[in-house]
Parts: C-alpha cells; structure tokens; sequence
C-alpha cells in the first residue's frame, strides 16, 4: 500500500508495570493505527503500520502523555521494519521473555482515580485502605524479586476475586496488571491492637483510631515502608509524651495534613513547596512556619515544620476522619532502623504506643519518608527514601566494565551506589550504622540490590575513615 510505514518502537526506561501497554493500545484506537504492543526485555515494543502523519501523532503522544508512573529513558525508532505480519487491528500481545528488565520502581502515593474510588458510597472499594492501580500504590516496598510480578511481591499470599481478576486480566481497564491489585473481598486486611497485641473489636477501623488519636492517645501505625509512632498534633500532653517515651528531646518531628490548605494554616507554602508536597512520591517538605498555632514540642527551635500529605490510601482515610494534623515520626527505638513487622512493632514499640493499628500486606523493604527542601530555584533533597529510591542514572556507552562496582557510603547518614553494566543505582536511606540492626539492614539491602538488578559486587569503593 503506497505510503504506508512499517516502524518498529523500542522504549526503554520505567515502562513495565505502570500502564504503558494500554496507554499505547488507547492512541492506537483514537488514531486508527495497526500493529501491536508487547513487553519485552529492553522494554517496551510497539510495531505499527501507518501513515506519516499517524506515526508523528503516536510519538508526540508518547512523549507528552505517558503514564503518571513511567519513565523513559529512550524511545529507538527502527524505519522500514520487515514484518511479514498482516495486522488487521491493534493488539496487546504476549510479553516476549528474555533477560528482566531491570527498574525498579518507586513507591507512589495514592492517585486522584482511587480517592474517587475509596470515598464513593457506591464504589466496591469505598473505604478500602489498600486500593491501588498502575498509577499508584506500592512498588519497591513489596518487591522481592525481579520480574516484578504479583509472585514475587507480598502480594503473593493474597489470591484475587473474579472481579479483581478480571479488572487484572483487561488491557483498558486502570487494574491491567496492576500487581497489588485488591479489594476489601480479597485483601489486605486492617486490625486494631491494643499495646499487648489483644485485639480491639470495632465496626470501623479507622474511625476507632481516629477516635483514640483524639482521646490523645499515642498509635503504632503501619505504613508503606515501615511503622510510625502517631500522635495528635493539636494535643500538647500527646506530643510531651512521644517524646518522653521516644528519649527523643529536641529531634523535630514530621506532621502528616489532610491537605495543602491545612498546610498553608500553620506554615509558608510557595508554588514550587505545593508542587512538592503534591508530587507522587509524597516527601516530608521543610516549610517555614507561619506561627506558633501547632505545639512548640512538634520542633523545638526550630523555623520551619516538616509537612507530608496521605500517601497511602490508610492515611488518606484516618486524616479525613481526624480533620486535623497527625505527628507522624518513624516507629524505632534510638538508632536502630524504622520497624517493618508486626510483631517487632509490638515487641519494641510496646512502651510507647498505646495502642497498633496493624495490617497483613507484609513490607518486604523498609523505605523511611524523604525529606525535602526547596532552595533557591531548586529541589534539595535531604533524605531520598520511599518515593524516590531506587531511581537509577543511566550511563551513556563505555561504561560496560564498571559492572559490579559499589561504593559504600557514609557511616553516617548511609546510602551506596550499585553500578550496573547501564546504570548507578542508589539505595534508599539506610540511616546510622551504629548498632547491629542497622549494619544487619545496610548488608540486607546490599544483598537485595544485587539481586534485583542482576549484579554481583566485584569492587568496593570507601572513604579512607578508620570507621
Ligand atoms: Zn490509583
Ligand atoms: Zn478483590
């Protein structure tokens, strides 16, 4: 047929897992195009069948309205491809299988789709604390293994309804694929405990730990990558006593809001701060305190007041409910890294929560909350955890030999830096190598990076500190 491409797309990057199949399958039926999408090792493959003018829409499309969750790093265009296949439609085909491909993803907070989907009455998952979809929920904080499958996730031990399956199972559908897919039916569950583990019985859940939050009580809270020790923000007697019982005298704590107008009570927040405090990786942003409405104990001396929003849709529905501002500080003891399972959580959180709101959907690597700052003109980013990390730096060619190098890091402070034959990778924040827990978690993590990026250390890069 005269004036008909055959093109071959390669897409490489962030692609798998977020969307990107039925992202293309849409374009090509808005602008008619033949051909078909499939994963495969490199990334993502579309081979089309169309006119010039089709193919400039698709790779404008591409560039400009991927997937909230993707990242891509190359899009390859191979002109004149030879396909003896006759397409007579547009089809999401079998993944090609190969070698994995290697990115990880970042957790990412709770979307606008699923805080539809969580506050309708009429929605099978109002009130669901676990919701997700391709476009948001957990990624890193549940993976065990590469590829990243529901197998190889905490989500393993959770089969899915027919109807979740069948949202899984449906390239249009926001589900397809979407690993942690669940609902209340075939879920994750929440439970209330008491500080010695004894079950409270309650209706509602987070109606009950919001109530005890308002009662000034402190609550154990699982999160996605770790527990925090809560506390009402307004109540002074609460904060006092997170810190007595924390040993934890000056070290400011961070503040979870409802929203940004909550925010904008107590604090100074520029376009670029609303930005961050908005962005799917949902950091802890240092704002400059507006007055001394909240309790000086939440940051003593301080200018400025950490601020989050719900990133989890748990914590979407517990700070709805409560109306006003949670102290939110990581559940450890000193030094030691933030708490993942329950039953540690009531071991040694025991003295200073008094009651743990505690779920089943394992946390299979910790990620502490980012802190970030904006500094002129620019984004600093003091701790790069959940959200951000693992985020990988592509090399350009010429970097194939550096495979397997890794550099240690700091004892303070600790994060490193995995080089793979394409990419460095940084970890998460790891935190203080002072105690055993904390050394035993550094080698934890180096372990994992080895394993899902497919790369055995052969080379160690230090400082030359004694320690
Ligand atoms: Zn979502
Ligand atoms: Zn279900």
């Amino acid at each position: 047929m005269m004036g008909v491409l055959s093109i071959k797309i390669i897409i490489t990057g962030a692609v798998q897992g977020v969307g990107f199949r039925p992202f293309v399958y849409k374009i090509a039926q808005q602008f008619d195009l033949l051909g078909e999408v499939y994963n495969d090792s490199v990334g993502v493959v579309i081979i089309v069948q169309c006119t010039q003018t089709q193919f400039d829409k698709l790779l404008l499309s591409l560039n400009n309205d991927a997937p909230e969750l993707s990242r891509i790093i190359d899009i390859s265009i191979v002109d004149n491809y030879q396909d003896d296949k006759v397409y007579k439609d547009f089809s999401i085909s079998k993944s090609r299988k190969g070698k994995a491909s290697a990115v990880v993803l970042p957790d990412a907070c709770i979307c606008n789709d699923c805080i539809d989907d969580i506050t309708d009455k009429n929605n099978r998952r109002y009130g669901y604390a676990f919701t997700n979809c391709t476009n948001c929920g957990p990624r890193f904080s549940i993976i065990k293994e590469i590829p990243y499958d529901r197998k190889s996730t905490s989500m393993s031990v959770f089969t899915m309804c027919k109807q979740c399956e069948k949202e899984y199972q449906n390239p249009i559908d926001r589900r397809f694929h979407a690993q942690p897919n669940a609902c209340a039916e075939c879920g994750p569950k929440l439970q209330l405990t008491d500080a010695l583990g004894k079950h409270v019985v309650t209706k509602n859940i987070v109606e009950k730990t919001a109530s005890l939050l308002k009662q000034g009580k402190i609550v154990a809270i699982k999160g996605i990558g770790g527990f925090h020790l809560a506390c009402l923000a307004s109540i002074e007697s609460a904060v006092v006593a997170l810190r007595e019982r924390k040993h934890r005298k000056h070290k400011p704590f961070a503040l979870m809001a409802r929203d940004v107008s909550m925010v904008k009570q107590y604090c100074l927040v520029s376009d670029q701060e609303e930005y961050l405090l908005t962005d799917r990786a949902s950091p802890i942003v240092l704002l400059t305190k507006a007055n001394d409405l909240l309790s000086k104990q939440i940051a003593p001396k301080q200018k400025s007041l950490g601020f989050m929003l719900p990133y989890s849709p748990l914590h979407y529905l517990l700070l709805q409910e409560l109306g006003e501002s949670l102290v939110l500080t990581s559940g450890n003891q000193s030094h030691n890294p933030q708490i993942i399972d329950n039953q540690s959580a009531l071991n040694e959180l025991g003295k200073i929560a008094d009651y743990f709101l505690l779920h089943d959907r394992d946390i299979v690597n910790r990620v502490d909350d980012s802190v970030v700052r904006h500094v002129a003109g620019d984004l600093r980013v003091i701790r790069r955890a959940r959200g951000y990390a693992p985020t990988s730096l592509p090399f350009p060619k010429g970097f194939e030999e550096c495979a397997g190098l890794l550099a240690v890091g700091a004892e303070l402070k600790n994060t490193f830096c995995l080089l793979t034959e394409s990419q460095a990778i940084v970890s998460q924040h790891i935190g203080d190598l002072k105690t055993l827990e904390s050394y035993q978690d550094f080698q934890d993590n180096i372990n994992l990076y080895q394993q899902l990026y497919e790369t055995e250390v052969k080379h160690l890069a230090c400082d030359l500190h004694p320690d």
